[in-house]
């Protein structure tokens, strides 16, 4: 069962420990307190945990700083939407906000390689209005003998890098706990001049006790990866790891599955399952067409097969979009094969653009109130 509290409730306030009180006493039922902190107002929701059947929603209602109470299902408790349309949903970070309607693009290089590249890749992302970008510095890599990332070493370079550039946010993945400690060491000592999402790759998931630190922070928001052979709902559960430990503010990646069915694709591109993710959580949507496509094939009508998977996953409604840039991808450390080149970013945008703007129309198209449902 949730409790949504009116916005801005006085934790210390009268009518709230009464509230307080009355949960203390619920035999069997434990309360977990989940403050989110918006730009204009903070929520606080209390999920009871245990024997809640018996209990009387009218009577929970009555308390004055209750607002509603809605029975959730035991999947997705904090990420869920459980029927409720009402439930406030997505979050604010370094002034851009993201939900389930915004739209951003994180282009970037894959792995961080040299100064020389960061700044090619953000002057361009610059000059095309771009305030977002990805930069590996930890890579989980299947050989032990390939380029790990340069770590901790490049951090002050490339966030100092980032704020000459105007970069506000750049999606790094971690690959252990002590990963975040090091982002935020760095950011600390260069004096917070860009922020950055913390990824948590396809090979980690279910790696739970990375999810639950990284849930235990609440500074930095995360991209999670859906786990590459296991089932989306096994993959939506590991972003609930990260809330259930205080952080919600989660964006769920599709990044293809590993199967022979996807051949001649380096994964079996699964955008179908944007509708699906927006319907079960108020999680935003990100697509990484990149990984998923793995290369720069070409369709005869012109188009790359990684600009053709953006757009099947943006006329779905992405919220996000995480893509492979380089200046040079024959030199790139990592997965160079499927990086566009500087030189597409413009024409990448324009045509996410068009798809956008399809996706409005779809909408729009499907809410017209002449069909009865
Ligand atoms: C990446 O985005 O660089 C990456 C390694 O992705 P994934 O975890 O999806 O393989
Ligand atoms: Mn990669």
């Amino acid at each position: 069962m949730l409790l949504i509290l009116h916005a801005n409730t006085d934790q210390t306030s009268a009518p709230y420990q009464q509230l307080i009180q009355y949960l203390n006493k619920l035999p069997g039922v434990e309360h977990r307190i989940h403050d989110v902190q918006g730009s204009e107002q903070r929520l606080t929701e209390i999920y009871l945990i245990g024997n809640t059947s018996a209990l009387n929603k009218d009577e929970i209602e009555s308390f004055e700083v209750v607002e509603r109470v809605i029975r959730i299902s035991d999947e997705f408790r904090i990420l869920g939407r459980h029927k409720d349309a009402n439930r406030a949903s997505g979050f604010d970070y370094q002034g851009l906000h993201f939900d389930q309607d915004t739209f951003h693009l994180f282009a970037g290089l894959c792995a961080v390689d040299n100064p020389d590249h960061v700044e090619q890749m953000m002057r361009v992302l610059q000059r095309n209005g771009q305030v977002c970008t990805r930069m590996g510095a930890y890579k989980p890599r299947t050989s032990p003998y390939a380029f790990q990332g340069h770590g901790k070493s490049c951090l002050p370079w490339v966030f100092d890098l980032a704020g000459k550039y105007g970069i506000r946010v750049i999606a790094m993945e971690v690959t252990h706990e002590s990963h975040v400690e090091e982002i935020n060491e760095a950011l600390e000592r260069t004096g917070r001049p860009t922020g950055v999402m913390l990824q948590i790759g396809t090979r980690n998931t279910q790696n739970f006790e990375l999810l639950k630190a990284v849930g235990r922070q609440r500074t930095y928001p995360v991209l999670l990866k859906r786990g590459f052979g296991i089932t989306l709902m096994e993959s939506l559960n590991a972003a609930e790891y990260l809330a259930s430990e205080g952080n919600s503010n989660v964006i769920f990646c599709l990044r293809g599955m590993k199967t022979d069915g996807g051949k001649p694709h380096r994964n079996m591109v699964d955008f179908a399952h944007v509708p699906v993710v927006k319907r079960l959580t108020r999680m935003p949507v990100c697509i990484d067409p990149s990984h998923s496509v793995g290369s720069r094939d070409r369709c005869p009508d012109g188009i790359l097969d990684v600009a053709h998977v953006t757009a099947q996953g943006i006329v779905a409604g992405a919220n996000m979009v995480l893509v492979d840039f380089h200046p040079h991808p024959e030199k790139a450390l990592v997965d160079g094969p499927q990086a566009l080149l500087l030189s597409e970013l413009e024409r990448y945008i324009e045509d996410i653009q068009l798809t956008r703007e399809m996706y409005a129309k779809r909408v729009e198209l499907w809410n017209r109130g002449d069909i009865s449902a």
